[in-house]
């Protein structure tokens, strides 16, 4: 009968694992506007995209009645996506806490010992899901040891000899200790960790 989806708590994410097992079409990428569209003429409540939800974003009701009581339940849920992410490795921060602007960037490295800035732009960006909790990648490295992300266009990857983003950068007594390129995967953490750990 239809799907819903919870955009509270939604990443609202091409990758969606919902729109690519979707075998309808119901579920679909809007690429102007950026956001995962519905289309319930297609819908055959099949729930194939709802256990492929790990956070339960998507629902699919079966009847007129269900479909009233699950969107009840999300017009009351008090979550945003902030009560189930954190700013992520790879994705886009949704907190400004980690952000640094490039030209602050100096002054950082000469100040501080250990320094890992993750470098990435929009096309980098991969679906939040996937990627590695920032708050896994601080933790696991010393306590003098600062994280920051940073936006980086054409020029910014020329000028810091860049190839591929999202690329980690770690920066040691105020010269540049080790680069990594490349998007690692939550499956990929402890990988990307022993990678930092070497230039550290
Ligand atoms: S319930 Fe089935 S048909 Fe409907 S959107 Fe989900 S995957 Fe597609």
């Amino acid at each position: 009968m239809s799907v819903l989806i919870n955009f509270k708590i939604c990443d609202n994410a091409k990758e969606c694992g919902g729109i690519a097992i979707c075998p309808t079409g119901a579920l679909k990428w809007n690429e102007e506007k950026e956001t995962i569209e519905i289309d319930n003429d297609k819908c055959i409540s099949c729930g194939l995209c709802q256990n492929e939800c790990p956070i339960g974003a998507i629902r699919v009701a079966k009847t007129e009645e269900e479909y009233k009581k699950i969107k009840e339940e999300i017009d009351n849920d008090p979550r945003t996506q902030k009560d189930l992410f954190v700013d992520r490795y790879g994705a886009a921060p949704l907190s400004d806490f980690f952000m640094l602007d490039i030209n602050e960037l100096k002054d950082k490295i000469n100040k501080n010992n250990n320094i890992i800035v993750e470098f990435y732009n929009d096309d980098s960006i991969e679906c939040l899901l996937k990627s590695i909790p920032i708050k896994d990648i601080v933790e696991n490295f010393p306590d003098n040891t600062l994280f920051y992300k940073i936006e980086c266009n054409d020029e910014n990857k020329k000028t810091l000899n860049i190839n591929e983003l999202p690329a980690i950068l770690v920066y040691k007594n105020g010269e540049i200790a080790g680069k990594i390129e490349g998007y690692y995967s939550v499956d990929q953490k402890e990988e990307l960790f022993e990678k930092i750990n070497q230039f550290i």
